[in-house]
């Protein structure tokens, strides 16, 4: 089947500041005024978080905000859409498994957010997705996630990472943590649920509980026992029409080559059995 590529031509991207730091930084409790009113808020930790749509001054533990240099915007353009900012945590903190009761009432959050442009008619794909360290693209250090909606589908349909008893890691309220079997790059993990909805939030709400629990154990992964402070996460749920259910996948960050550009052929040195006696074995301490 052919898989085409969906370009999102954004020029306004080019004004974007880098912030690297504590210092200054825009998604840090104190500092609302230097990002536009949030468009919802999080107030509470964990998945008994209250959810609010709209900018609540004084205490919270996440916050979605619009982004300033959006990758589509829903008023222009052919492809048109949603681009948001979750910030995960009001401390600054860089990764979920640092402050993990915020990012768990982030993910719920994010997760409400994309129901509700789900909805619209016009919206025929959602994502969320996770850039962390300067490898993966990111801007600002603070721990966040994006949240993409789009007129427009992704021209390529992943096929979904089974899990096996050999690649298993971990379990949590239904959630699995495993090796990817397909990986993309060194130490790619994959999660989903033992029999995964459409999107993970319309299964039993204790679902995003494991689901965040999860993430921060790949990342405490990442950065406690391998070194490694630059990841991708992505949640993949199936556009308007067709698909089954989700998965989220978590991988460092690599540079890609032409082998990896242009034919999708990815060379990886770790085998996906070994991530998951290291991950197995990590993850004990
Ligand atoms: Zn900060």
């Amino acid at each position: 089947m052919a898989c085409d590529r969906l370009p999102l031509i954004a020029p306004w991207r080019r004004l974007r500041p880098r912030v690297a730091g504590r210092e200054g930084c825009p998604f840090c409790l104190g500092n609302e005024s230097m990002t536009p009113p949030a468009v919802g808020v999080a107030v509470g930790s964990g998945l008994g978080a209250k959810i609010l749509w709209s900018d609540s001054p004084g205490s919270w533990t996440a916050r979605i905000i619009p982004n300033l240099y959006p990758a589509a915007k829903h008023g222009e353009g052919e492809v048109r859409g949603f681009h948001e900012v979750v910030v995960e945590s009001p401390r600054h903190v860089e990764h979920p498994h640092e402050d993990l009761e915020s990012f768990e009432a982030g993910l719920k959050l994010a997760f409400y957010r994309l129901e509700a442009l789900w909805r619209l008619d016009w919206i025929v794909f959602v994502a969320w997705f996770k850039n962390s360290g300067r490898l993966a693209g990111a801007s600002i250090s603070h721990v966040h996630s994006q949240i993409i909606a789009l007129n427009a589908k992704p021209p390529c349909i992943p096929s979904k990472p089974e899990p096996s008893k050999d690649l298993a890691i971990s379990a949590y309220d239904k959630a699995i943590l495993y090796s990817h079997p397909k990986p993309e790059a060194n130490y790619h993990l994959a999660i989903t649920s033992f029999h995964p909805a459409g999107r993970p939030w319309l299964e039993n709400l204790n679902i995003i509980k494991g689901l965040a629990k999860l993430i921060a154990e790949s990342t405490r992964f990442y950065v406690e026992c391998l070194g490694i402070d630059s990841y991708n996460a992505w949640l993949w749920t199936p556009p308007k029409g067709g698909g089954e259910g989700w998965w989220v996948e978590v991988a460092p960050s690599r540079p890609l080559g032409g082998l990896e550009r242009g034919y999708n052929i990815y060379v990886v040195e770790t085998p996906p059995e070994e991530v998951a006696r290291e991950a197995r074995k990590c993850l004990r301490r």
